[in-house]
């Protein structure tokens, strides 16, 4: 009774067995490696369809018809996949839903990015998500992304993460000359339009704009395209460096990007290692939710009760509205989405009894939103009963906190959006310190606890 009747809280490797423990060291392995390798959301789209590809799953559209134990899924414009495992159960009695986005905090090139000033080529920037500007200078910076020629032709762009590849940085104010920019508020001191990368130095042999023409003429060389072509392009600015352990004991890891590619691996492998559950489990992976989940790509878009429609025709061979509704209806959701841990440097952000802490386990957030909830998705009380009895029985340790103290800000997630489709959602996923910064850490406990957790989810 004593031990039950208190909520304790303690770290996860407390007391651990060394199996468990090498099970997670494991688990952490393969996720650093695919932090470092797929930086965008393309590029982690892409990693998505090569391990699905590789663990039996099929492109829906290439099924004609569909039975339990299928493995699907569809591509967003190559910006998100959802992946489903069909279910013993009738698709009406609704989907086990994991939904993570793979956009993440960057610098994107403008449409017409390159300028010559001050006897330099520079790149310009137009930053993407909410990101703490001063954070990006000084730091080695990677450019991905695609360019599209005028004749359709698909350039890929990955520079800076090869051995002697060139970085790209954005060069800093030197301190005996910061006299006035230390004096500003920080908000005021660094301007989005200030984040200008160098690009090149040596002059061409032509009259005008010679840095700029140099550098274009290099450009030209190595990918064929001319200036007009940078109109056409996805071009992002990310760090250049790779995900490593951190702490003496390794217990967690810094990278770029875990929100939310850490709770998106996880959802990945929880939903490659379900086999035929009970309801069908999905694996929703979008684009866009750090600007706010617009577009065809984002979480808003109709993409997924498109392709839901589809499924639905497939498994029945007759395309119902009602039956389309009623599976919406009948699902349950896991917003799978970081959260902020308590941070001793910044306490005064955090309300102790209501944060989360590092390797104490899976992040539950009943409602987000801020100032008195506003904009929240608030999880019923119900639904969340019924995702801590799923934990609990599958001995996955979680913890349940708010973001910050109450009116220091706040935030959101896709909750809201798949809450809108009728659907029970609760924000689940893992707690981060230095969240939108390039190089934010997680554990490997919780990162292990998520990957546990989804599958439970999914096969429940
Ligand atoms: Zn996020």
């Amino acid at each position: 009774m004593e031990n039950n009747l208190m909520y304790e809280r303690q770290n996860g490797f407390a007391g651990l067995d060394n199996q468990t423990k090498g099970e997670i060291y494991s688990f952490c392995e393969e996720y650093k490696q695919a932090l470092t390798k797929a930086k965008t959301e393309r590029e982690f789209c892409d990693l998505s369809v090569e391990l699905l590809d590789k663990a039996g799953f099929v492109s829906l559209d290439s099924k004609d018809s569909l039975k339990p134990g299928d493995r699907v899924y569809a591509v967003n414009r190559g910006k998100g996949v959802t992946a489903f495992v069909i279910g013993k159960e009738p698709i009406e009695n609704g989907l086990n839903i994991v939904g993570a986005h793979i956009d993440s905090p960057r610098l994107d090139l403008k449409p017409n990015p390159l300028y010559e000033e001050g006897k330099m080529a520079y790149l310009k920037t137009h930053y993407y998500g909410g990101i703490r500007k001063y954070q990006w200078l000084s730091i080695p910076l990677s450019l991905h992304g695609v360019i599209i020629k005028k004749d359709g032709t698909k350039v890929q762009v990955n520079i800076g993460e090869g051995e002697d590849d060139i970085v790209f940085c954005i060069a800093d104010l030197l301190p005996h000359l910061a006299q006035n920019q230390a004096g500003k508020k920080l908000s005021e001191a660094f301007e989005g339009e200030k984040l200008n990368v160098i690009a090149g130095n040596v002059p061409a042999d032509v009259d005008k704009d010679k840095k700029k023409y140099a550098v274009m003429e290099i450009l030209n060389q190595k990918y064929g395209i001319v200036e007009a072509d940078f109109v056409c392009a996805e071009l992002e600015l990310v760090p250049a460096f790779g995900a490593k352990d951190t702490g003496f004991d390794r217990s967690m890891i810094a990278g770029y990007g875990h929100d939310d590619r850490v709770c998106a691996y996880t959802a990945l492998k929880a939903i490659i290692d379900t086999k035929t559950p009970e309801k069908t489990a999905v694996c929703m992976l979008v684009d866009k939710e750090e600007i706010g989940s617009l577009g065809n790509t984002g979480m808003q878009s109709r993409f997924f009760e498109n392709i839901l429609a589809k499924l639905c025709d497939k498994l029945n061979n007759n395309y119902n509205e009602l039956l389309v509704r009623g599976c919406l209806s009948n699902s349950s959701c896991l917003s799978a989405d970081v959260g902020a841990a308590f941070d001793s440097n910044f306490a005064d952000v955090y309300e102790r009894g209501n944060a989360s802490y590092i390797n104490e386990g899976l992040l539950i957030t009943k409602y987000t939103g801020a100032r008195g909830k506003s904009s929240a998705s608030d999880a019923n009380a119900e639904f969340v009963a019924k995702i801590c009895r799923i934990f609990d029985e599958s001995d996955v340790k979680w913890q349940c906190a708010e973001l910050g103290r109450i009116d220091v800000g706040g935030g959101g997630t896709i909750a809201c959006y798949l809450a809108n489709l009728d659907i029970e959602v609760i924000d689940v996923g893992v707690t981060l310190l230095g969240m939108h910064s390039p190089y934010e850490i997680a554990g490997k406990f919780d990162i292990y606890m998520a990957y546990k957790g989804y599958k439970a989810f999914m096969n429940s």
